[in-house]
């Protein structure tokens, strides 16, 4: 039988490829869940996505109500779910002010890492159920949150500090609105949310991978400096920072190799191992990578891990 793999964020950039890149072969259904449904249905379209391959479901990852009711309408699909991919997320790094979800956690972290949390562990049941030969659960991470890398070491440098914000409810009143409790840096924002998405695929792949055979894993599919994640950048920057990758760091890559790379991650026989970060090298061959000390931190995961599932109403 077909696959189902469900990709969040996939109305645009690396999700819309990768969604693309499994429907053309013909053994994938992909469920995107995405916030804006004409968005994603002109951006499939328009991708020649082959009508029947894919379905859109909504979701707004800014609110736990709307990932819940996500999982409800897949489930009402009566489709196995065989893949799950976290890709969606937001990006501020000129933002003077936080904003915050629906259920007041700052934006970034309550995007890319919340509302990924809650989808991811709402699922793990159901890929733990599927018969697929080979399920896997999928949380895209990202350099700039590894300080062991040159881009990682672009200030201001990713940092959960002891998680002070984090454990207060990140609300930016009662607490600070960053996970180290310190000053709110949109962009530091960022590499903190893709840390936390790189220690949750590492503790699920320790809690749950002997359990429920499901592989675990991330990935930095490398630098897709065109895509949507730049466009609350000034204009200076979103002109220099595509021809910058290209020619002088070159870790440029297109969307279409981007989602290939991550397709792979899907449901390439050879990527099966678990608690994996992914990278790709110059030849476009894959590799497992090394995470930065903070990001391989195991007793930060868990407390990553316990403090999100109290934010997120699991504890
Ligand atoms: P895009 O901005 O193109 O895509 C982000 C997607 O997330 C969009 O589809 C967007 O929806 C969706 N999204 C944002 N907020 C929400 C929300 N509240 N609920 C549901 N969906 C939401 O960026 P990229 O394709 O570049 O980013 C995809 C992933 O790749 C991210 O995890 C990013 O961290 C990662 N990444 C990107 C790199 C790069 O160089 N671009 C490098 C390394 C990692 P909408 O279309 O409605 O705005």
């Amino acid at each position: 039988r077909k696959g189902t793999a469900i990709i969040t964020g996939a109305s645009s950039g690396l999700g819309l490829a990768t969604a693309k890149a499994l429907s053309e072969t013909g053994k994938w259904h992909v469920i995107m869940g995405c916030r804006d449904f004409l968005k994603a249905s002109r951006a499939a379209k328009a991708a020649g996505m082959e009508k029947g391959s894919y379905t859109i479901v909504h979701l707004d990852l800014a609110s736990l109500d709307s990932v819940r009711q996500f999982v409800k309408n897949v489930r009402q699909m009566e489709m196995p779910v065989d893949v799950v991919v976290c890709n969606a997320a937001v990006y501020q790094p000129t933002a003077k002010e936080p904003s915050f979800t629906a259920d007041g956690f700052e934006m970034s972290v309550g995007v890319n890492h919340l509302g990924h949390f809650l989808l991811a562990r709402e699922f793990l049941s159901d890929l733990t159920s599927s018969d697929y030969p080979s399920k896997r659960l999928i949380i895209v991470g990202s350099i700039t949150g590894n300080t062991n890398t040159l881009a990682g070491n672009v200030p201001p440098k990713a940092n959960l500090g002891d998680l002070r914000g984090l454990a207060a409810g990140l609300n930016g009143v009662a607490s600070s609105a960053m996970i180290d409790g310190g000053e709110f840096d949109g962009a530091k924002a960022y590499k903190d949310s893709k840390v936390c998405n790189m220690l949750t695929m590492q503790e699920f792949h320790r809690r749950y991978h002997d359990e429920t055979g499901v592989t675990f894993a991330s990935l930095y599919p490398g630098c897709i400096a065109t895509t949507g994640l730049f466009r609350e950048h000034i204009p200076l920057f979103r002109l220099l920072f595509p021809p910058f990758q290209k020619y002088v760091t070159k870790g440029y890559v297109s969307e279409e190799e981007a989602g290939k790379r991550l397709a792979q991650v899907v449901s390439d026989p050879s990527l099966t191992k678990s608690g994996v970060y992914w990278s790709w090298n110059n030849n476009s061959a894959s590799f497992e990578n090394q995470l930065s000390e903070e990001a391989s931190d195991p007793e930060k995961a868990k407390k990553v891990w316990e403090l999100s599932e109290k934010l997120v109403g699991l504890a």
